[in-house]
């Protein structure tokens, strides 16, 4: 690139094309971190359950709703087990600093197990599901699936399940129709071919001895009595969802790229936690979020439209002894959610130029939403601008990125609902290929990035 162009032109390149291999050992090295983060975290519950330990490894504590904190405190707070905040109060003049929020969800779009889901026909047994989020119901079927959860039983005993994991446990299925007999389906559209409806997951087909009626579901619910203590009336006060079964695994033979379930947003939560966990800085006051129910709007206790963000800043910032709406109105946060990597397969819905390109860096949004940036937090220039300075400080790679042509479709993280909060806040996290498929794919280098903006971000 001669001089002039260098100086005048954006371009985007990726950072396998440019990594020394000191660089690229780095980016190899966290990614093994992270896919075991995915394969212990497959539900928001168990990405709690993860994110908790990893905290209390490092020192943090258990924060106590309402209780006052000082500067060098390093907390976590586990929201009815489906949300966590992870924080740490820094020492400078909070009312000037204000608070760095990181915010990732952990909620993955997946098959809900129905209240009453178990039924059996023509020697089968299944359960019911509603599906969670924005899925292509056709992608769901004839494929290995595990089931994860948890139970309350009537005497209030909490029991948890994961089946379908361990090499030994069976996994789960659902039944799609063969080619043969698919004259009328293969007429119908992709959104179509498969309802919601016959989204039913096959767990068994074996007759309890001696039993009339219903005899498979008869024994299913033995088994899973013998089990888990549970009944038929239990699935009323259970979260029981089925998601792909395996392993996160590396792609292609150079190994640059990871397939797994449940990158959107995992891939952003793991360097949400571990950049927090990382930072040497003890001056700034950092939040990273691990927010459920992004997939369904945001909604709920445990989502990001709820009060608790809130109160937990207000709280640090009377602690501190500083008027909370002059802090939320200092505050920066990252909404850290995927975005998608433009796919040569699928030219036609993308822009390329304004598109995320997959090896590329962290991929920043001003804006989301649809149909004419509805629904989107479309991010001041000003903060763009300042986020530029601070990476390009710390040496971090990103691009620019808009999800796909404007006409064609959109889709919306948890910003909006930060930024209305008096917050600045703009979209940033890792570009992902098949986004809420089964198993979606994501650069090991753009992830490595994500972790590296992060930190620069709260460093
Ligand atoms: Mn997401
Ligand atoms: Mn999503």
């Amino acid at each position: 690139m001669s001089e002039l162009s260098d100086k005048l032109l954006y371009t985007k390149e990726s950072i396998y094309r440019t990594c020394d291999g000191d660089k690229k050992d780095k980016i190899f090295a966290y990614a093994k971190g992270y896919m075991q983060f995915l394969d212990a975290a497959k539900t928001e519950r168990e990405a709690v359950k993860v994110g908790v330990a990893m905290a209390e490894a490092r020192g943090y504590k258990p924060y106590v709703l309402g209780a006052p904190v000082k500067a060098g405190d390093c907390y976590y707070y586990n929201n009815r087990n489906k949300n966590l905040f992870v924080f740490r109060v820094g020492t400078a003049p909070i009312e000037e600093d204000g608070i760095r929020i990181i915010a990732a969800h952990i909620d993955s779009p997946r098959l809900d197990i129905k209240q009453c889901p178990v039924y059996e026909d023509s020697e089968m047994c299944f359960l019911k599901t509603h599906y969670y989020g924005g899925i292509k119901k056709y992608q769901w079927t004839a494929l290995p699936l595990a089931l994860h959860g948890v139970v309350v039983l009537k005497d209030g005993t909490q029991v948890e399940i994961s089946v379908g994991e361990d090499e030994s446990d069976p996994i789960f299925y659902i039944n799609d129709l063969l080619p043969h007999l698919s004259q009328e389906q293969y007429k119908k559209s992709l959104g179509e071919a498969i309802p919601g409806e016959s989204l039913n997951v096959l767990i068994g087909a074996m007759p309890m001895e001696g039993e009339d009626g219903d005899a498979i579901k008869m024994n299913v619910l033995r088994i899973l009595n013998e089990k888990y203590g549970m009944t038929e009336g239990d699935f009323l006060s259970a979260e029981i969802s089925a998601v792909p079964a395996g392993k996160a695994r590396d792609v292609g033979f150079d190994r640059a790229l990871i397939c797994a379930y449940g990158h959107d947003d995992r891939v952003c939560s793991y360097p949400a936690l571990t950049a927090i966990f990382d930072s040497q800085d003890t001056t700034h006051t950092v939040i990273s979020i691990l927010a459920d129910k992004e997939e369904v709007g945001s909604e709920g206790n445990t989502g990001m439209q709820s009060i608790l963000l809130q109160d937990i800043m207000d709280q640090i910032s009377i602690s501190l002894g500083a008027n909370p709406r002059i802090v939320r109105n200092a505050s920066y946060c990252l909404s850290a959610d995927v975005n998608a990597a433009y796919d040569p397969n699928f030219k036609g819905v993308y822009e390329k130029a304004n598109s995320a390109i997959l090896s590329c860096g962290a991929a920043l949004s001003k804006y989301t939403g649809s149909r004419g940036k509805s629904g989107s937090n479309d991010a001041s220039a000003e903060f763009i601008g300042k986020l530029r300075r601070i990476f390009a400080e710390h040496g971090v790679v990103w691009q620019s990125a808009e999800l796909g042509k404007v006409d064609q479709g959109g889709g919306g993280t948890v910003a909006k609902y930060i930024a209305g909060l008096n917050i600045e806040t703009v979209d940033l996290g890792v570009p992902v290929i098949s986004m809420h498929a089964p198993y979606e794919v994501i650069s090991k280098a753009d992830l490595y990035s994500t972790y590296e903006a992060f930190l620069a971000f709260i460093d």
